[in-house]
């Protein structure tokens, strides 16, 4: 029997509409589910630690990379592969979900910015509930889930109720968006460190604009669109140049990655007049200019190789 179970991105209900959904659904699906994956003889068919023998299913909380396919560890597809559900989120790239197999259910749990799918009260009361059923359950998010992920959130709910979960590691999009774009996020004599910020709180941000723009190094800012005004004035104020060299990257990792350049001063209203969309991220730093330079090698290279060939 093929699953092909997903709801479509809701409304405020919902979470309520998930949990029904899935109380009516999906609560039937552990003994076909273990059938499958059990012996007739009750003994587990697959002998790696993915599997369980005793009734209680095992969380994974999976990082997924920032989107493309090849960029998922071993482990983590090992996790995919091996899940009776799967629970995936909105930076979950559709290459990745692709890989997902096709008879096991696979349910979208999102955040997107105003379009969230399920409460995380309600998600993290899901996944115990199908870890108790017996299922393994493959949670899966973009990026690493213990940055800026809510994997630890869910790691102390799923252990304070008793459940058996571990987190695999996944390529942050700071590391997979930077590389991609050839800028290196620490490089010797322009940056001797990085830092994540996250541009996201319900107010304004609480940051120590003044230490950040003295550091002199890196800074990438996820969830930052919306705040790129904020994020530019504050670091002026602070003392950062207002030619510091600043990169936008959006849908990093991805087919149609799109790395706009600019400058500490310029680059909101840049947001603005690209449209830019999320998932984007704001990289802050002398090693932005790094790109140029080894795109020009490539370009010098190409140039050689047309005239030696001509
Ligand atoms: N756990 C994730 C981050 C989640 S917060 C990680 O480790 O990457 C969500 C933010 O991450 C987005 O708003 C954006 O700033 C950034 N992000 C995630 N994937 C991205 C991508 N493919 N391209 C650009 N930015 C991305």
């Amino acid at each position: 029997m093929a699953f092909a179970l997903q709801l479509p991105l809701c409304n405020q209900n919902a979470g309520v509409a998930m949990i029904n959904f899935l109380k009516a659904n999906v609560e039937i699906l552990p003994s076909a589910m273990l059938k499958a994956r059990v012996g007739g003889d009750g003994s587990a068919k697959r002998g790696d630690d993915f599997s369980k023998n005793n009734r209680m299913g095992k969380v994974w909380l999976v990082g997924a990379g920032p989107g493309d396919a090849e960029l998922l560890t071993v482990k983590a597809m090992r996790a995919i592969n091996s899940a009776d559900v799967i629970f995936y989120d909105y930076l979950v790239s559709a290459e990745i979900r692709a890989l997902f197999p096709k008879n096991i259910p696979s349910f979208y749990v999102g955040k997107a910015k105003n379009k969230h799918s399920i409460a995380q009260e309600d998600l993290n009361q899901l996944l115990v509930n199908q870890a108790k059923l017996g299922l393994n359950v493959c949670r899966i998010k973009g990026g690493d889930p213990f940055v800026f992920g809510r994997g630890g959130e869910e790691l102390l709910e799923l252990r304070s109720a008793g459940i058996e979960a571990d987190v695999i590691p996944g390529i942050t999009s700071a590391s997979g968006c930077s590389t991609y774009a050839d800028i290196p996020l620490t490089h010797r004599g322009l940056s001797q460190g990085c830092t994540f910020v996250t541009g996201h709180a319900e107010k304004s941000l609480d940051l120590n604009w003044d230490a950040l723009a003295q550091l002199k190094h890196t800074l990438v800012f996820y969830m930052g669109l919306t705040r790129a005004d904020e994020i530019s004035s504050k670091l002026l104020a602070g003392g950062l140049a207002a030619d510091t060299p600043v990169a936008i990257i959006e849908n990093g990792c991805r087919a149609d990655q799109r790395n706009i350049i600019s400058s500490l001063s310029e680059f909101p209203a840049d947001v603005i007049r690209e449209q830019v969309q999320s998932p984007a991220l704001i990289i802050v730093g002398e090693v932005v200019r790094m790109r140029e330079k080894l795109q020009a090698t490539v370009q010098a290279h190409a140039a050689e190789t047309k005239y030696l060939l001509a």
